[in-house]
């Protein structure tokens, strides 16, 4: 008797808390609001398909050898890369013409020389100093057993994502509609061999990390996996809700509003097997409190194999799905407030 009148009371109690919890969601859906549509919608048209395969195919070409770290198709894809934001005048938040934060043989295993992140950036026009960050590893395997690892999914896709996103905001800039928080296009090598591309960044940050809102990490969104053969407007979304439950939220929205892609969240469990969440440079970001949202098509037979190749990209799904990242990183840059931290639990 005793026994099922504490049982009931914590019914009452929990019933009565979880109401407030979903009007505190509801709340904050309220609360969420999207800028700009009109504009979204005509930049992001600027990131089409054609585009996307220029790039990918310039970065997956067999002339740079996979791309390992240190060697000199990795050196190649980084000029490359820093050629493209020249080209586009888009400037480097380290110096003028220094687009590269070196790597020192050091900070690398010892069988890997000296390398490179690539940084473009884009100034905020009313709160330059906090920052928002978009990530994708540039390098790959490289060459092993006399083959070439292209990696055009992993990571040609977020690669040449990057480059299209950062024109769709500088076309904005020319007309008159800069971000209001500035934009950090990071281009990060050693992702392959340990995440220390984004681990040396966040432990010589080029803008304070406490200044730092969110970084959207892109890591192989240019391919369809096996679960979704029938249906592959899909894209699986990882952490977003992790440290900042308002993250969460407003990515859905932008995706209803916009999108309308299947967001696939299978992988975001916690008790998931497969540790994505751990696993791609978004990583040190998140031990370092801030914000992410991790893109993902998931792992398909080419896998970290040699057969990753760029006839195999949907150029059209990776247009559409970097639409939705240029989406969310221009409410992030734009809201009129930072994105509020709360490790996602809403109080
Ligand atoms: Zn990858």
């Amino acid at each position: 008797m005793k026994i099922f009148f504490i049982a009931s009371a914590f019914a009452l109690v929990g019933s009565c808390s979880s109401t407030r919890y979903t009007t505190k969601i509801q709340n904050l859906k309220d609360d969420i609001h999207i800028v700009d549509s009109a504009l979204v919608t005509k930049y992001a048209e600027s990131i089409t398909p054609k585009d996307l395969k220029e790039h990918l195919l310039m970065i997956s070409d067999d002339k740079l050898l996979g791309r390992a770290t240190g060697e000199i198709g990795q050196k190649i894809a980084a000029e490359y890369l820093k050629n493209y934001y020249q080209e586009q005048n888009i400037g480097s938040p380290l110096s003028d013409n220094n687009y590269f934060q070196s790597i020192p043989k050091s900070f690398l295993p010892k069988s890997n020389e000296s390398s490179e992140n690539v940084l473009a950036y884009i100034k905020g026009s009313e709160i330059p100093s906090e920052v928002l960050i978009i990530s994708a590893h540039y390098d790959h395997l490289g060459v092993k057993d006399g083959e070439i690892n292209n990696g055009a999914d992993d990571n040609g896709s977020g690669t040449s994502s990057i480059m299209e996103i950062a024109q769709a905001f500088k076309m904005a800039v020319n007309q008159g509609h800069s971000p209001k928080r500035s934009i950090l296009f990071l281009h990060v090598t050693a992702e392959e061999i340990g995440k220390l591309g984004s681990e040396y960044y966040t432990t010589h940050p080029v803008f304070p990390l406490k200044n730092t809102i969110a970084d959207l990490n892109i890591d192989m969104i240019g391919r369809v996996d096996k679960a979704h053969e029938n249906n592959k407007d899909y894209l699986y979304l990882i952490g977003s809700d992790r440290l900042s439950t308002e993250l969460h939220y407003l990515s859905e929205k932008v995706n209803t509003t916009f999108y309308n892609i299947n967001l696939d969240y299978r992988y975001n469990a916690e008790n998931d097997s497969n540790h994505y969440y751990n696993r791609s440079d978004h990583y040190n970001f998140a031990e370092n409190n801030i914000p992410i949202i991790f893109y993902f098509n998931g792992e398909h037979a080419d896998y970290h194999k040699p057969t990753d190749t760029s006839d195999k990209i949907d150029f059209e799904l990776l247009a559409k799905r970097s639409k939705l990242i240029f989406a969310t990183a221009w409410q992030l840059a734009n809201l009129d407030h930072r994105i509020k931290v709360d490790n996602g639990i809403i109080n």
